[in-house]
Order: C-alpha cells, then structure tokens, then sequence
C-alpha cells in the first residue's frame, strides 16, 4: 500500500501556505496552501495526478477546446474540471 505515503507540497514548497496579494489595497496575504491546505505534504500519488492534470491541459488546449466545453462533454462541473487539471484529485 502505497497510500499513505506523502511528499513535500509542490505549490508552497513545505511551507503550508501561499501567498498572494488581496484586493482591496493589494496587500500581501497568506493563505493556507490550497493544494495541501496547510499540511506542507500531499499524497505521493498527487504527483501523478499533477502530471496526468497538466497533460489533460495541454490536450485540451492544443484542440482549442474551452475548458466549459470540455466539462460539458465530460458530464462533469467546470469546477471539477480545473481541479482535475490541477492535478487536485484523481484524475487518470
Ligand atoms: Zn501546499
């Protein structure tokens, strides 16, 4: 079982948050990390979800295909759509 294993977060780097710049006055903030939400790891098979989400992007780009279109033809959200192309969740 493969599982449980974790890895360092991707996005921040370990640091469990990520920053940005809030309107109104764009000031500096930290947000937890949405993609480990402030755990600083991820599961090892996000890694691949990563990968399988950005090569689902490229595709998808490459024949021009909005991203609303896609997950219409998927059945799906669009919401759900972009956090598989993030590689938020299982995606192969
Ligand atoms: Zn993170």
């Amino acid at each position: 079982m493969a599982d449980d294993k974790t890895v360092t977060c991707p996005d921040c780097k370990g640091e469990g948050v990520s920053r940005g710049y809030a309107c109104p006055g764009f000031k500096p903030v930290e947000i937890p990390c949405l993609r480990c939400k402030g755990a600083k790891t991820v599961p090892e098979e996000m890694l691949q979800w990563i990968k399988n989400g950005a090569a689902m992007t490229e595709k998808r780009r490459a024949a021009k295909i909005p991203l609303r279109e896609e997950a219409k033809r998927l059945g799906i959200p669009a919401s759900q759509l972009t956090d598989m192309e993030m590689g938020m969740v299982k995606n192969d």
